[in-house]
């Protein structure tokens, strides 16, 4: 295995307090939801697997929604604690908000994976490889 620049815990730790897995720069958020097309700090295309990181990121919401809210509203509703229909109002209103609330910490975690398991593509480490 070759030595990469940028290891992969460090790429871990900067992705996941929101910083460009590459150079360490922070603000590769555009906003709540959107990632900036490039890095502000080296350039680095942060959409190039735009559609991959929104559809895995709505995904994973999706699932933690149904763990953390669908399925206890369920069980709440059969125990007869809260009514259908209030049930399925909390239901919706809880995914939307758990999936809106959540959605840049998920698409950290989304953009980490990526990079971690695929850690050669970094620019920063690309470039090592070509050189020699
Ligand atoms: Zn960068």
């Amino acid at each position: 295995m070759k030595n990469m620049p940028v290891t992969r815990s460090q790429i871990a730790r900067r992705t996941l307090l929101g910083r460009c897995p590459n150079c360490g720069c922070f603000g590769i958020f555009k906003n709540w939801f959107r990632l900036h097309k490039t890095c502000p700090g080296c350039g680095m295309e942060l959409e190039k697997e735009e559609s991959g990181f929104y559809f895995g990121t709505t995904s994973v919401g999706y699932v933690l929604a149904i763990i953390l809210v669908i399925i206890p509203v369920c069980i709440l509703v059969v125990l007869e604690v809260l009514g259908m229909w209030l049930g399925v109002a909390i239901g919706i209103a809880g995914s939307v908000l758990l999936c809106t609330l959540l959605y840049p910490i998920l698409l950290c975690w989304v953009v980490l994976v990526y990079y971690t398991v695929q850690a050669e593509e970094l620019p920063e480490n690309a470039g090592v490889g070509e050189k020699k």
